[in-house]
């Protein structure tokens, strides 16, 4: 019998997903994700993670409780690095050490280290020890790599022409190009709003109240780090006198400045979750920055576990008035 992975739906899920799934699926292993987030999740999260730990975190551990008992092991690497001479946050680091102490009879956990820092570290040498694990063949795991490769570029892809991470995984899993066809870079001929954030904060409905799918409703367009190309994002933090080495931070300054400079975006959104670090550091940079140099309508929210909708809702509608009264 097929061995199954668990995969959570958090943290990197909504840039990586489809290279994972596509290099365990080519390896002949089955996957399964965790459900969206709901309220059991979050409370399963909370109940069972330290207080210091930073919400996207403790959703995670959520995550992980929610696959326990139903897969054979947990795809929960050890991320270090994802881009040469840079890092990603540490909290991804102790991920699974986390998970070990804290979740009774948890699966195997596949934590191998990805780990891209120096220049010449290779991903496909990361993903060959995942690989070894569910097939003995180094050829058959090369293909996998370069088909997971493959999966990865069409992913970015959809991801530019704006359509949101779970639709393009639909039409990837669906092969559905009809679909996509159907969604131009923006929806409607309202304001255009950059929303500023990392991927599992924005992403994720119900921790980012639908932040997303609320602008649309309400007739405007979003896009987002995802919606620029990787060389773009990379160019506007070159503005930093001296290179960020966190790679999550750089996305969000990146497309934050590049953004800042489009006449046709009428607002940002910057979205942070409470107990970040990083975040702390790179959001006053952001708001710095934009102080300086645009009068543009601004709005930065903290999302935590006691985050109201009705706050968030209030905030959004202020904001919105803003951006109606700024372009007259
Ligand atoms: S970057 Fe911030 S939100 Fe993300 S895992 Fe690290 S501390 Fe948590």
């Amino acid at each position: 019998m097929k061995p199954t992975v668990g995969i959570p739906r958090a943290l990197l899920y909504y840039e990586f997903f489809p290279l994972w799934n596509t290099f365990l699926k080519s390896l002949g292993v089955s996957t399964c994700v965790s459900p969206c987030t709901n309220k059991r999740i979050l409370a399963n999260g909370l109940k069972n993670s330290v207080d210091e730990a930073c919400l996207p975190i403790k959703l995670a551990m959520g995550h992980v409780i929610e696959l326990c008992g139903k897969v054979d092991y947990i795809f929960l690497p050890r991320i270090v690095s994802v881009a040469p001479r840079e890092y990603i946050c540490p909290k991804f680091l102790g991920f699974p050490d986390m998970v070990r102490n804290a979740v009774p009879n948890v699966p195997k956990l596949i934590d191998a280290n990805i780990d891209l820092y120096h220049p010449r570290s290779k991903a496909q040498k990361n993903l060959h020890e995942i690989g070894k694990l569910f097939c003995s063949n180094p050829m058959r795991i090369n293909r996998a790599h370069k088909t997971a490769c493959q999966s990865l570029i069409s992913y970015k892809k959809l991801l530019q022409e704006n359509i949101l991470p779970e639709a393009a995984m639909e039409i990837m899993a669906c092969k559905e190009i009809v679909f996509k066809n159907k969604h131009s870079k923006y929806d409607s001929n309202g304001p255009t709003i950059a929303l500023i954030g990392h991927s599992y904060n924005i992403y994720d409905q119900h921790i980012s109240m639908d932040i997303i799918g609320r602008l649309k409703k309400l007739g405007v367009n979003v896009v987002t780090a995802e919606t620029l190309p990787e060389e773009i994002v990379r160019q506007g933090a070159t503005i930093l006198p001296k290179k960020l080495f966190w790679t999550l931070g750089q996305q969000s300054i990146g497309s934050a400045i590049h953004y800042l400079s489009d006449p046709a975006i009428s607002g940002i959104i910057l979205v942070s979750s409470f107990g970040c670090g990083p975040d702390a550091l790179t959001g006053e940079l952001i708001e710095r920055y934009i102080h300086r140099t645009r009068t543009i309508p601004f709005l930065k929210l903290t999302l935590d576990e006691h985050t109201g909708e009705a706050g968030v809702i209030t905030r959004l509608e202020a904001f919105l008035d803003m951006v109606y009264w700024k372009a007259g």
